[in-house]
């Protein structure tokens, strides 16, 4: 199984974060994607019970579901990096104690009670996985994406960080020495990607606009303003 997973990833060849994470999203309609399918229908049943016993509340959950989906989101991890860029003071703090810098920015709560900033520098490149399942800090990136949970991405993120980085777009010179930290239920990592060339002149919200979720979870790098995002 896990061979034919890895080979599913593997065979994605160059695509993009894009194309691997479109593909995985329009519903795992490849023969890797059967554990996902099954969750789902799992869920789907231990939800239709709880509601039928009268113990959830659907639109309770639904609303749970729209504040992570639309509220809580990349947005808020954006602009965290923005500000730590153009504040050497909070990026300090940041780097020091994550959870209490992130919380200045009213960014705090479930899923983002132990939070560490890992910094990419033109020599070293932070990459984060959760190789036991899917653990991500929810308030300052949202929900994982796909792929973040899927078991290729979970084992060859740490066999292999290179090749999938590779995947993603992102080769990185042989120079520049690769790191992977494994986010846990007790502490969850957030990338602070380089600030792009280019970018000195952008105030904070045009910077916060520039950083994307897969930056911050160290499979892409941030464009310079103007040539758009590589993943
Ligand atoms: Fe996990």
């Amino acid at each position: 199984m896990n061979t034919t997973r890895s080979g599913s990833l593997t065979a994605s060849g160059a695509a993009t974060t894009g194309d691997i994470a479109r593909a995985q999203d329009r519903g795992h309609d490849h023969g890797h994607q059967t554990v996902p399918s099954d969750l789902t229908l799992r869920v789907k049943a231990l939800e239709s019970l709880l509601v039928e016993k009268g113990l959830v509340d659907r639109a309770a959950l639904d609303a749970l579901i729209d504040t992570y989906e639309h509220k809580v989101g990349p947005r808020n991890g954006a602009r965290v990096i923005a500000r730590a860029w153009v504040d050497p003071a909070f990026k300090q703090r940041l780097l020091t104690d994550a959870t209490a810098a992130i919380s200045e920015l009213g960014y705090s709560g479930h899923q983002g009670e132990h939070m560490v900033v890992v910094e990419n520098t033109p020599k070293l490149h932070n990459l984060v996985v959760c190789t036991l399942c899917s653990c991500y800090p929810w308030p300052v990136l949202g929900l994982p994406p796909v792929w973040y949970k899927s078991a290729p991405y979970r084992s060859r993120a740490v066999i292999d960080p290179r090749g999938v980085l590779c995947e993603f777009g992102l080769e990185l010179p042989e120079d520049v020495e690769v790191r992977v930290w494994d986010s846990t239920a007790e502490l969850r990592y957030l990338v602070l990607p380089e600030r792009p060339t280019g970018s000195e002149e952008l105030s904070e919200e045009a910077l916060a606009a520039l950083v994307t979720r897969d930056a911050m979870i160290g499979v892409a790098k941030i464009a310079p303003p103007g040539e758009g995002s590589r993943a």
